[in-house]
């Protein structure tokens, strides 16, 4: 018995071996590609560094970036890309076709956000664009212009070295990843269908983390996020008579504080979860008690049931927060925003290691997934296994002097977020075009 359980298993594990050897792509010499795209990126990288400077210096918001798109399509046609735009709007997909292979999908974002800009840069954003009927300063404070540039220098790398892989490169550029939207709106508008549905999905994100970094874990990397409306209703009138309304101020004023018992009280410590409320809206005059007043927040957890516990609790407080002030039942709406991006396990293995032997120690794993939110997560919902990995983007020197004053850093969302191009943008593009060539079988000899 135990005589043929051993030989089942060395067959088992013969077989293995073989299915190993013809499922990978190939083992990859890290060093030698690391070195053929650094070559490349000496010679693009004064391009990538004006592209970056341009796109951050003309921002635009979610599903109004038609310059960003414009720009982007004309880079990548002139790498000999078959581009398409228009698609989820204003997303554009870029094919590449290089023999026989896996298709691979690369993902940069094109929005910025409704903010204006304080870094004092000479390259900062004065624009302005219309958001929510109001004309509102933009600027890139999420990073994603560094995404587009490192995005554009993979591209150029890889087709330059294109003799060393095999295979299809599928690049897109989505719209609204900060209104949670654009990654749906390409799917809808056919991106798996109209286009092949691809082997393996790639993105990257720029964090407040040292340049020169890159970060990943296997499994959960982002939270789930949940955009919330309350409206109280009161009775509006003078501000010097009180005794004659019902004040939705106060009864805003009150849940604001007192939600935040839900996080601290009712959530189980230990496990993540945080409400945010980022906008208040009521009345216009200081002498005037209004009707209504409308807040807005966001929800952010990993795991549904604390979610749905957050949920239960906010519905909770703002219904007794208006029962106290003797009001009718507020309006309470949760929408889901992005779900969790989940990293494929098998892929985010091949790819770690690709990252440890190219960056050693500057090449970290991380303990916990980020409590941002991206819709990153749609196209890994609709079937595309991913690694999604995070690019430090600030001075090493000057975080170290921050965390010894206990300053805090800008970090994304941050009007002063500022991330240092070089190197962030080159090490972005080394490790990108490193894990998709990983994935690529080397070109028939
Ligand atoms: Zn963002
Ligand atoms: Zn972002």
């Amino acid at each position: 018995m135990a005589g043929f359980a051993s030989k089942k298993s060395a067959l088992a594990s013969a077989l293995g071996l073989a299915l190993m050897s013809a499922g990978a792509a190939r083992a990859l010499n890290v060093p030698a590609a690391k070195a053929a795209i650094d070559q490349k990126l000496d010679q693009q990288y004064p391009r990538l560094d004006a592209l970056y400077k341009d796109i951050h210096s003309h921002p635009e918001l979610g599903f109004q970036e038609a310059r960003t798109a414009r720009v982007l399509a004309a880079q990548m046609r002139a790498l000999g890309f078959e581009v398409t735009e228009g698609v989820g709007k204003t997303g554009l997909v870029a094919i590449y076709r290089n023999g026989p292979g896996p298709t691979v999908m690369v993902r940069t974002e094109l929005d910025a956000l409704p903010l204006e800009e304080k870094t004092g840069l000479p390259y900062a954003s004065h624009a302005t664009q219309v958001w929510r009927g109001k004309e509102t300063p933009v600027d890139h404070a999420c990073g994603h212009d560094i995404h587009m540039a490192v995005w554009v220098g993979v591209a150029r790398t890889l087709t330059a070295l294109k003799g060393q892989w095999s295979g299809t490169l599928m690049f897109i550029a989505q719209p609204a990843e900060e209104t949670v939207g654009g990654a749906q709106a390409m799917l809808n508008d056919g991106l798996f269908t109209r286009f092949k549905k691809p082997d393996y999905g790639f993105a990257l994100h720029v964090g407040p983390g040292p340049f020169g970094q890159v970060a990943y874990r296997s499994g959960v990397v982002s939270s789930n996020s949940d955009d919330l409306e309350v409206t109280f209703t009161g009775k509006g009138g003078h501000g010097s008579m009180p005794n004659l309304t019902i004040d939705p101020v106060m009864m805003a004023g009150r849940f604001i504080v007192d939600v935040q018992d839900v996080i601290s009280r009712e959530k189980d410590p230990s496990r993540f979860g945080v409400i945010s409320i980022g906008s208040v809206q009521a009345g216009a005059a200081g002498n005037v008690i209004p009707d209504t007043a409308l807040l807005r927040g966001t929800i952010r957890s990993f795991d549904p049931e604390v979610r749905s516990r957050m949920i239960d609790g906010i519905g909770r407080t703002a219904r007794a927060e208006a029962a106290m002030a003797g009001a009718p039942e507020p309006k309470v709406e949760v929408s889901p925003g992005g779900k969790a991006v989940i990293n494929d396990q098998g892929l985010t293995e091949r790819s770690a290691a690709v990252l440890k032997t190219a960056f050693a120690g500057k090449a970290a794993l991380l303990s916990d997934p980020n409590p941002a939110s991206e819709d990153y997560s749609e196209f890994i919902i609709a079937g595309v296994p991913s690694f999604f990995f995070s690019l430090g983007g600030l001075d090493p020197d000057a975080l170290a002097k921050a965390k010894a004053a206990h300053a805090l850093v800008a970090a994304n969302h941050s009007p002063y977020f500022a991330p240092v191009p070089e190197p962030t943008i080159r090490t972005g593009v080394e490790a990108m075009s490193l894990v998709v060539m990983n994935v690529m079988p080397p070109a028939p000899a």
